[in-house]
């Protein structure tokens, strides 16, 4: 079995350098190319560990895809236009954007698609199901080709590393995943220092002592390469998760297991790793560098702005009594405050000078 050998070996390089950040750990408890949680299994659905927007509702790809047309019009029709999916997953979100986008033929033919995605296992499900879109798998954004840019990604910033720093009497100190005395994985904390506190978010700095605060240093430079690309190219991009606006104390890194919350030190490999994102930061990030942003918005407020039950009538039509249950329920799921339409929010970066993109028109969020 793998994932003890995962954490065996991860204690074997504690032992030898000393303990690791919580970035490094969560780097390889999900991506080490022999154990890691993403490099060794199929992780969505119901026999998997979790699931998500696109897996629960085709309407949500299809409203994403439908939006997109409208913003390709917007930035001037671009032919050709890269087409972009961060970690797509099971490769269903990009399946119902393009049967949507088919609407708008013009923009179906313009679309030149790249798949971000770390997983061998996912990549290869992402070629069977999107092959007549011939998708071209990419390490990361650098790699897709200069131009006009449209950029999709759910549940793909919560995968990405997290730092966590805690507050003492005196100083920040970051926590560390360590070992214990009986030699297994543990959290532990740095030496407390004045720099450490430099990387936490200004607003957060005087907080007391034992506040937890979390940041995500490889979001800030995806966003910072995505929203620069957009300067120098007409495009948008659509983030969609499950985080927070403004900034807040953390700590909200969570491990999932066959639908089940887990011992984020507990057989690292085995077990999801995520943290709620911080959309403060993401939006910070992209105006930094020079994009506009809009949102986030309440999911559940995007997607009735872009027309869901519209889009669930239509389904509607014609179909039989359960399967027309099943299409609203799923729905319902993904816009109820109390499930995902509150917790999960959607933010939009785009180039300068564009308008608020369909579903963005609304007042944003400033409070989770
Ligand atoms: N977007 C999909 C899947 C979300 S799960 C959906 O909504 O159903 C997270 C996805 O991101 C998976 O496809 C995972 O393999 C991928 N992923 C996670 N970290 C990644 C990284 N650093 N680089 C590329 N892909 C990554």
């Amino acid at each position: 079995m793998a994932a003890p050998e995962l954490s065996d070996r991860i204690g074997r390089r504690i032992r030898a350098e000393g303990p690791l950040s919580l970035a490094a750990y969560m780097a390889t408890a999900l991506h080490d190319p022999e154990a890691g949680y993403y490099a060794t299994r199929a992780p969505l659905g119901r026999a998997g560990d979790f699931t998500t927007a696109p897996e629960i509702s085709q309407i949500f790809g299809e409203l994403i895809g439908l939006c997109f047309a409208d913003l390709w019009q917007r930035i001037g029709r671009p032919d050709p236009v890269n087409l972009v999916e961060l970690g797509p997953g099971r490769g269903t979100l990009m399946a119902d954007l393009l049967r949507a986008a088919a609407s708008v033929p013009d923009f179906r033919g313009a679309l030149r698609l790249h798949l971000v995605e770390a997983s061998p296992v996912l990549r290869a499900e992402q070629q069977r199901r999107l092959s007549d879109a011939a998708p071209r798998f990419v390490g990361d954004l650098g790699e897709v080709p200069d131009g006009p840019l449209l950029l999709v990604a759910n549940e793909f910033l919560d995968a990405l590393p997290i730092r966590q720093f805690v507050r003492g009497a005196a100083h920040w100190a970051e926590r560390l995943v360590g070992l214990d005395g009986d030699g297994r994985l543990a959290f532990v904390l740095g030496p407390g220092s004045p720099p450490a506190g430099l990387l936490v978010p200004q607003p957060l700095r005087d907080s007391p002592s034992g506040t937890v605060v979390e940041i995500c240093p490889a979001a800030s430079a995806l966003v910072d390469s995505l929203a620069k690309r957009l300067t120098e190219a007409p495009g948008a991009a659509l983030m969609v998760d499950y985080g927070y606006v403004p900034s807040a104390p953390g700590p909200t890194l969570a491990a999932i297991r066959a639908h089940h919350p887990a011992d984020p030190l507990d057989r690292p490999g085995s077990a999801d790793l995520s943290a709620h994102v911080d959309f403060q930061a993401v939006a910070e990030a992209a105006c930094a560098a020079g994009a506009q942003v809009y949102g986030p918005v309440p999911q559940g407020q995007f997607l009735a702005a872009l027309g869901a039950e519209t889009r669930l009538a239509m389904l509607s039509r014609g179909a039989d009594t359960e399967r027309r249950q099943a299409l609203a329920a799923g729905l319902g799921r993904l816009i109820e405050p109390g499930q995902m339409g509150t917790l999960f929010k959607a933010i939009a970066i785009l180039s300068p000078g564009l308008p608020a993109p369909a579903g963005f028109a609304g007042p944003g969020v400033d409070n989770g």
